[in-house]
């Protein structure tokens, strides 16, 4: 099939790269002009494993472009992949996917055949038939479900994994209206072989904001009850474990440490809670969940200060600063507020990551960023160990005093101090 993508970052490119994988044409649609020449020029601009050599072994199936006309003409389906970032007040921002969608009408005004719209950004529930399907049908002169098709189908692809994610997803979920929508998509899915959950349009919108809300849920949850056995000198790994035994729970999500980052579950949480109060509900749970998770990042400073109590002049080796291991990105990484901190108390922070350090030297120029994990190791008084990169489980850390918020296990075996997080 041939499919337009509008926003090329993280969810788009993954999604039309894997699309064209599977045998469709795909033409991208992004404002950034950098993004656009290094997509044509088969250099991805994030990093995600897989996704080069996938861009390259499919490099005649897309292109990208800045233009809408040229890319809602020239294919059937156009997925809206545009960032929804959170604004100051945690309610969702969705300028991005108002102007996207003013866009998509205007080509579609030029356009007479069905064409189908798939909303594949995270977006609060009505936002589709509320905000979308206005915008569409009065820049396109269109009536949405009769002229062109309108459905959302939420990602659920995890950074650093992302490939493997859509490629073999737990399910897929499509939001419809109209039977003709609702075929298309099955068609263009029919090669995935996982269930299919067909629903109408809010009710998809709802299900991938709960599914983040219960995965944030289960990691507060964990890193509460592993602040608890800390103090009780209990391995919350291994409580864990026998929790997650239980067929009703499940064992995975279950890794206490210092919080969850990344794009989706801070901002997520936080647009679910703003809609619930909009309503009129408390949402308390979710309201602590988000609590939890601030304080987290700093019991790894409560734990250094046990061995260092001014930090002053101290030199802090930080090791990874990615939200999690196998992506560049840096959004919310709980490495954030702990260099923040760090840097606040006059310590000398000395970084390594295998890919983000780009992004994290954006914002903090004043870090010292060495060229490998060895060199924190060597050049500082004390190592933090804030994401878990599979390259430091093969470092040595003897004779060095280590605060492990992530739960490495050769430097529980090798520091000569070791503190870890929740365990
Ligand atoms: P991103 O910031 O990486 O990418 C968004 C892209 O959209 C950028 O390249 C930007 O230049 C482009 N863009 C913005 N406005 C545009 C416009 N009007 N026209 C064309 N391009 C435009 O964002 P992301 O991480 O890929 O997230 C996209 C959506 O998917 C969000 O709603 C997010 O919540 C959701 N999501 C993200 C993930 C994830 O792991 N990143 C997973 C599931 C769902």
């Amino acid at each position: 099939m041939k499919i337009s993508v509008i926003g090329s970052g993280y969810v788009g490119l993954v999604t039309g790269i894997c699309l064209a994988e599977m045998g469709n044409d795909i033409i991208f649609v992004d404002k950034d002009e950098d993004k656009i020449n290094n997509i044509n020029n088969l250099i991805p601009p994030i990093y995600e494993k897989k996704l080069k050599e996938l861009m390259t072994k499919n490099k005649n199936k897309f292109y990208a472009t800045n233009n809408y006309e040229e890319a809602i003409l020239n294919t059937e389906i156009t997925f809206i992949c545009v960032g929804t970032p959170p604004k100051p007040d945690g309610s969702i921002d969705l300028e991005y996917i108002k102007s996207a969608s003013r866009n998509v009408g205007e080509a579609l005004l030029e356009k007479d055949d069905f064409h189908t719209v798939v909303v594949k950004s995270t977006v609060i529930p009505g936002t589709t038939e509320n905000i979308v399907k206005p915008l569409i049908e009065k820049t396109s002169k269109k009536i949405a479900f009769k002229d062109f098709g309108l459905s959302v189908n939420p990602e659920f692809l995890r950074e650093g994994n992302a490939i493997n994610d859509f490629m073999s997803p737990d399910r897929i979920v499509v939001g419809t209206h109209d039977d003709k929508t609702k075929h298309i998509l099955d068609r263009l899915y029919r090669p995935f072989n996982c269930p299919k959950l067909f629903t109408d349009i809010k009710t998809a919108e709802m299900i991938k904001y709960v599914s983040n809300a219960f995965l944030a849920t289960k990691i507060s949850f964990a890193n509460e009850i592993g602040n608890v056995c800390k103090k009780l000198n209990i391995d919350s790994y291994i409580v864990f474990r026998g929790v997650g035994l239980d067929h009703r729970i499940n064992p995975s999500f279950f890794k206490a440490g210092i919080g969850f980052g990344g794009s989706c579950f801070p901002k997520d949480v936080k647009a679910l809670i703003k809609k619930a109060e909009e309503l009129g509900e408390d949402p308390k749970i979710l309201k602590s969940v988000i609590e939890v998770n601030e304080k987290q990042p700093l019991k790894m400073i409560e734990l250094l200060r046990k061995y260092i109590s001014n930090l002053t002049g101290k030199k802090i080796g930080v090791l990874g600063l990615a939200f999690k291991p196998d992506t560049d990105d840096i959004r919310e990484s709980r490495a954030i507020p702990i260099v923040k901190y760090l840097l606040k108390e006059g310590a000398k922070v000395v970084a390594y990551d295998p890919k983000a350090m780009n992004n994290f030297s954006n914002i903090f120029p004043q870090v010292e960023y060495v060229d490998s994990a060895k060199d924190v190791i060597a050049k500082s008084d004390v190592i933090l160990i804030v994401t878990d990169w599979k390259e430091f489980e093969e470092l040595d850390y003897s004779g060095k005093i280590v605060i492990d918020g992530r739960r490495i296990e050769k430097a529980m075996k090798e520091a000569k101090i070791y503190e870890g997080v929740c365990w």
